[in-house]
């Protein structure tokens, strides 16, 4: 690398890093991209599913050549609680055609595929390399030290994932708290292609998600999450970091607890573990957006907290394709001007004001602190599903009308009726 002066570095060659070199060198900028994993992706995970319409505008068709596994046609969320499941489906055959509304992926192939677009597109990638801190002159980012080396940059895009080393250097973030991030574990079971489509009642390429509230969490905010694959299904919980702090659950148990659920267990049974991996999500939303430019530098992806889980809805890939590609937008808009100081390179903010990542996490600004309401996953899922479980019943008993039946089971569970119109206002307007 010697003493080339690169346009940009871009450090993380997770999908904001390798979006935003793909962007800077398809329009002819010196770009190096360094990634400390052996390949792309071979460190990185995350549930399973990502919303294709960013990278659809960046990259038409990209699933005519993108190691996609299946196009979400079915999604489900069911409530858990004490051997009883309640669940919502929604099934839409519009979304296994093209243009594909979210598809399932591996990281691995992925993350690789996504680098060697950028590579084609004539960005430099240095796999191995750890970055361990920024250059600065007078205050301003002017490139990075990996172990011995120095390498030279007119801007610096930190797009090293959750809890950034390179926002903390630049004094632009500080370090979490266990309260702003959430903990992931995850297991991706192999399964016959033919068996996964008999077992989630699947046609051609179309594929299911399923998430999970209640019990599989241990009443702790979070939820289950279960992705199929073509020959695999993504099995996993996200977990409040502070609640799993707080208890004496340990994490591997609850991922044991949560295969053995009733509701899990005939799905996966016979399939053979190929993978495990834990990550953190930063959850906080805006609450903790660090400062996202400096002078010589900006912030990407989950390293500036870009993810946003509803509960129904998690994510963080969309929002990481976006912000790469607005930060590459704003480093030539500042090269154009000669001019890489903080002022400049501001117009990241205002790219990314104008697009979905800043007006879907303003939009959903107060759900983070909606989320961390414990009855939404301790007692709503019991509530829920002895509701429904008593409308399903017949036993000869005397006839209750319907709405006699929910007031009764809302008596038993001990929450007040101004309780659940509180929580139930909140979530509708909230969510
Ligand atoms: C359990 C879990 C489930 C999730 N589910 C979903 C989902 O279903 N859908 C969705 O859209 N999102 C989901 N997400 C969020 C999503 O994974 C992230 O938002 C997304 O990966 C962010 O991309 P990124 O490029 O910003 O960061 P990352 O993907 O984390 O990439 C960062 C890259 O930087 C590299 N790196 C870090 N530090 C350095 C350094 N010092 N030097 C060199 N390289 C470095 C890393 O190795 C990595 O390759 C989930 C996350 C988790 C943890």
């Amino acid at each position: 690398m010697g003493e080339e002066k690169f346009t940009a570095i871009v450090v993380g060659a997770g999908p904001a890093g390798s979006t935003a070199a793909m962007v800077l060198a398809k329009e002819g900028n010196d770009v190096l991209l360094i990634e400390k994993g052996a390949s792309p992706g071979s460190k990185n995970m995350f549930g399973g599913r990502m919303y294709c319409h960013a990278l659809n505008r960046i990259l038409p068709n990209f699933w005519e050549e993108a190691p996609v596994e299946r196009a979400v046609a079915r999604e489900t969320v069911t409530f858990l609680h004490g051997g009883k499941a309640v669940s919502l489906t929604c099934r839409n055959s519009d979304w296994t055609k093209p243009p594909y509304h979210s598809v399932t992926l591996l990281r691995a192939e992925f993350d690789s595929w996504l680098a060697s677009k950028a590579e084609e597109a004539g960005a430099e990638l240095a796999c191995n390399i750890r970055v361990d801190d920024l250059l600065t002159e007078d205050g301003r980012v002017v490139g990075i030290r990996a172990g011995e080396d120095e390498i030279l940059a007119d801007a610096v895009i930190a797009a090293d994932g959750v809890n950034s080393l390179l926002a903390q250097k630049a004094g632009l973030a500080k370090m979490f708290s266990p309260g702003q991030v959430s903990t992931g574990m995850k297991q991706v079971i192999e399964l016959p292609e033919e068996t996964i489509r008999d077992r989630f009642g699947l046609e051609g390429n179309a594929g299911a998600v399923q998430l999970f509230v209640g019990e599989c969490t241990g009443g702790m905010p979070g939820g289950g999450f279960l992705y199929t694959n073509k020959s695999s299904v993504s099995l996993g919980l996200v977990v409040s970091a502070s609640a799993l702090q707080r208890s004496s659950v340990r994490a591997p148990d609850l991922m044991e607890d949560f295969k053995n659920n009733p509701e899990i267990l005939p799905l996966i049974e016979g399939g053979k573990v190929a993978e495990y991996s834990a990550h953190l999500i930063p959850e906080a939303g805006l609450g903790m957006m660090p400062r996202i430019y400096g002078d010589g530098i900006l912030v990407a992806g989950d390293a500036a907290g870009f993810v946003l889980n509803l509960g129904y809805v998690i994510r963080g890939m969309d929002f990481a394709i976006a912000s790469g590609e607005a930060a590459a937008r704003a480093v030539i808009c500042a090269k154009e001007r000669g001019d890489f100081s903080g002022n400049s390179l501001s117009g990241y903010q205002e790219l990314l004001k104008k697009s979905f990542v800043l007006q879907d996490l303003e939009a959903y600004r107060k759900v983070p602190e909606f989320m961390e309401n414990e009855r939404l996953y301790a007692e709503y899922p019991g509530l829920l599903t002895s509701i429904f479980t008593n409308v399903f019943s017949v036993d000869g008993s005397q006839p209750i009308r319907l709405h006699s039946k929910i007031l009764n089971r809302v008596k038993e569970s001990g929450l007040s009726l101004a309780q659940l119109a509180v929580d139930g206002w909140k979530g509708a307007t909230r969510l």
